[in-house]
């Protein structure tokens, strides 16, 4: 299954490779001066953690991350070489294997440099540590009143060998709000916290701080390096920064289904769980064979999109766990007609964004929450020919 012109599915997500290098391109030209860290967590976002992270290395990505340290023992057992970060851990993670994976691991507080020292010197190999500072976001991260025993503790494990400190980084809270009052404090307090540990003697390869929306919008952002996630995937971090093709981004996925039934029902006749919908006149129904288990969110009931025999429909109804209804308004399209719920919009379909609004969310969760019985059919694997 190397094209869309395979055997029919039930459902497919497309991923387009070539898209996702020409986004890993487009956001090193936002980001010039800095490197890029392809973030690949949750399956790259629901797009396959190998085939895209083979993909943004090609297009010069020269960092991958990913929140959990298993995602980041995957890439590298798959044979993925070069910088892997991770940086989401709980005490008992796997420090050693990852030690001996040669990752970069966050470390937002003593607990942490205090395993990860003892599974570098159970290793007898130097660990890779990144300090993480919370200057504002309120998540993971070492507060600033905690920071100079952090530095402090890390500096006297990277003088036993135990460890180096590779990374200085933290987290942006509003990024994607153009204008926040939020961002200018928190970029200086990043610079005041890098400066401590510098002034201590630390010496990162990488400082950064940049997501998405900060590679996008926020050059004072970009440091050494920009963490970018979404973009990547072509989608926008919200619509009031703009579409993915203001930033020169194309989305990655599309998902489409084979309509597993079209029939003739009369005026009046409830659709679905709840009889939420009940026909307006004659007309005839399509159904999708997608529902609340392959992801589709139920809050899109009633509102979700579809592009079906080239009109846009809207699901009628309740979705349920494996399907849902569209209203085809008497047309007719044969029974394993192509229905495409979102993709890069140029064909005339809706896109992830359009079922973010729809369900009352972001993009992010509609592309990452595609379930694992959903096929990912990557398509333009290999680069040839590319800039
Ligand atoms: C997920 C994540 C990112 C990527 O965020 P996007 O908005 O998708 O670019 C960057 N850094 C950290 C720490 C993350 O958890």
């Amino acid at each position: 299954m190397k094209t869309s012109e395979a055997a029919p599915l039930r459902a497919r997500a497309e991923i387009d490779l070539a898209a996702l290098r020409a986004n890993v391109r487009a956001l090193r030209a936002h980001a010039p001066g800095a490197q890029l860290m392809a973030v690949v967590k949750a399956d790259a976002y629901g797009h396959g953690a190998l085939p895209c992270a083979r993909a943004a290395l090609a297009a010069g990505a020269r960092w991958l991350g990913t929140a959990t340290p298993e995602e980041a023992l995957a890439l590298r057992a798959a044979g993925i070489p070069g910088r892997i970060m991770c940086w989401l851990w709980t005490p008992g993670g796997p420090w050693r294997e990852a030690v001996e994976a040669d990752l970069d691991l966050g470390v937002s507080g003593l607990w942490a440099l205090r395993e990860v020292t003892a599974a570098a010197r159970a290793a007898g190999v130097p660990a890779r540590v990144q300090l993480k500072a919370d200057t504002g976001l309120g998540r993971n991260g070492c507060s600033p009143a905690d920071w100079p025993e952090l530095v402090a503790e890390a500096l006297r494990a990277e003088a036993a060998g135990l460890l180096r400190i590779t990374g200085l980084w933290s987290h942006l809270a509003c990024a994607d709000e153009p204008g926040h009052p939020s961002v200018v404090p928190q970029l200086a307090r990043f610079r005041e916290m890098v400066g401590y540990a510098e002034e201590r003697g630390v010496r990162p390869e990488v400082r950064h701080i940049a997501n998405s929306p900060a590679a996008l919008t926020l050059p004072d952002s970009h440091f050494d390096l920009v963490r970018t996630g979404i973009a990547m995937y072509g989608l926008s971090p919200s619509p009031e920064l703009g579409a993915p093709a203001d930033f020169g981004l194309r989305p990655v996925m599309t998902l489409a289904a084979s309509l597993a039934l079209v029939k003739h029902v009369p005026g009046g006749h409830g659709v679905s769980y709840g009889h939420h919908y009940v026909t307006p006149g004659d007309t005839t129904l399509g159904l999708v064979p997608l529902g609340y288990a392959d992801g589709i969110p139920r809050h899109a009931s009633g509102a979700g999109p579809v592009l079906v025999g080239g009109k846009w429909r809207t699901v009628a109804g309740r979705v349920a766990m494996d399907q849902f209804v569209v209203d085809l308004g008497g047309d007719e399209p044969p029974v394993g007609s192509e229905a495409v719920l979102f993709g890069p919009g140029d064909r005339g379909e809706p896109t992830a964004e359009d079922w973010a609004q729809a369900a009352g969310t972001i993009a992010y969760e509609i592309v990452t929450r595609i379930g694992t019985r959903v096929p990912r059919v990557h398509v333009n694997v290999n680069a040839e020919r590319e800039a």
